[in-house]
């Protein structure tokens, strides 16, 4: 099973996109850079549509017979646990272990111990090719990350073990997530990380951390670039060890979670990316949907009023739907427009507030957030919306292709003209 050095989270809420995204990666390899698509939709997002896996691994498959696509592309089961992977285990072949709500959570303390001990020959200085500050750990740094992240990674082994005595070790990628933490897991907690993932067996092949700074949902990075883009190089280079090291597979690689909209921190992170000719996996795709909604409002009158339907309904159901996503959003109400004046808007004025353009005045990054946590209002909506999407597939598609391409891979795989 290979995830190549570059990989891409792609899907989409209603599952109508996959050849609109599929074409973003054909651009892609047009361009002579192979990236591996990944239809990845969680639990969350089923739950909250009310759909099944099962037609995920429709929507790649479909994409992949109609555009002929003939390397490798995956179905990610992303943010499962023990609870929910069953409903997972036919139709996916990568699984995203989230186990951040395991954070903190008291580990047996004779794991703990056993773990510190296992750790003794990397206390002091930790000299790590690429990193310019040497790292240090001392010997109550380590237990501090065994109190804090042993519980968690245990958790990951059992549910790396349940779904590899059901789908047979090798024949799927597995990752483990902890980026919908409330803090950030810096380089050196990384590292211990990674020591406790290689103990417990399990054969990570993309980790996401929580990175510094805020990762909300649709919208560009806030927080500091420059910090960063210190971690981040770190966190690479530590992987690069860590693979040695411990003897993780050597595909390991980083996955940036609700990683489209950030377009601030593209540059640093491609240019990380060849600094260490590293590779890495790019979850994007909570922006399609939004793609989906800026094509609607700009196809026509009855489309823009289903678009419109949508933002004013969410409004009514503001904290049913932000509850679910508390850590990846940041949502001021009072800046917000009321209802009366988006009813007022024009396609165009629409499209403006929502498109994800920073240098345009009409853009409203909260507008933009709400409406990326709106999807279930459209679920509800039925054959209306469904509808509304399937009559104006070429408009939408041309929306969904160009942003992938030429706002994400452009920018993080291909880089620079
Ligand atoms: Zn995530």
């Amino acid at each position: 099973m290979e995830l190549g050095k570059y990989s891409m989270g792609i899907g989409d809420r209603f599952s109508h996109q996959g050849k609109a995204q599929l074409a973003a990666i054909f651009l892609a390899d047009r361009h002579g850079v192979d990236i591996t698509p990944v239809w990845n939709k969680s639990h969350r997002e089923h739950r909250i549509i009310g759909t099944q896996p099962a037609r995920v691994r429709a929507e790649a498959d479909a994409a992949v017979q109609k555009l002929l696509w003939n390397k490798s592309y995956f179905v990610d089961a992303d943010h499962i646990n023990l609870s929910n992977v069953d409903m997972f285990l036919e139709s996916s072949d990568f699984f995203t272990l989230d186990v951040a709500d395991f954070i903190g959570k008291t580990p047996d303390p004779k794991e703990l111990d056993a773990f510190v001990r296992s750790c003794r020959e990397y206390t002091g200085q930790i000299g790590i090719e690429g990193i310019d500050d040497p790292l240090h750990a001392w010997q109550e740094d380590i237990l501090r990350v065994g109190e804090k992240f042993l519980f968690a990674i245990r958790e990951a082994g059992n549910i790396y073990r349940y779904i590899a005595a059901r789908k047979g070790e090798g024949n799927f990628i597995t990752e483990v997530s902890f980026d919908e933490s409330n803090e950030p897991q810096k380089p050196i907690e990384l590292l211990f990380i990674l020591r406790a993932l290689a103990r417990e067996g399990v054969p990570v092949r993309t980790i996401a951390p929580k990175f510094t700074g805020r990762f909300n949902k649709g919208v560009d990075y806030v927080g500091d670039v420059e910090q960063f883009t210190r971690e981040f190089n770190d966190d690479i280079a530590v992987i690069r060890w860590a693979v040695q090291q411990f003897e993780l597979p050597s595909d390991l690689k980083l996955s940036i979670h609700s990683g489209s909209d950030k377009f601030s921190l593209y540059g640093p992170i491609h240019e990380a990316l060849v600094r260490f000719d590293a590779g890495v996996h790019l979850k994007t795709a909570g922006t399609t949907w939004l793609e989906e909604l800026i094509g609607l409002a700009s196809a026509g009158t009855d489309s823009l009023e289903v678009a419109k339907d949508i933002y004013s309904q969410a409004l009514d159901h503001y904290e049913e739907l932000c509850d679910p996503y508390a850590t990846v959003i940041d949502i001021d109400p009072a800046r917000l427009p009321t209802v009366e004046q988006v009813r007022a808007w024009s396609g165009a004025d629409f499209v403006c507030a929502l498109c994800h353009d920073p240098t345009c005045e009409q853009y409203n990054p909260h507008f933009r957030q709400m409406l990326h946590l709106s999807y279930k209002i459209a679920a509800q909506m039925g054959r209306r919306f469904i509808d509304a999407l399937e009559g104006h597939e070429a408009v939408i598609a041309e929306h969904v292709t160009e942003n992938l391409f030429e706002r994400h891979i452009k920018p993080v795989f291909i880089g620079p003209a």
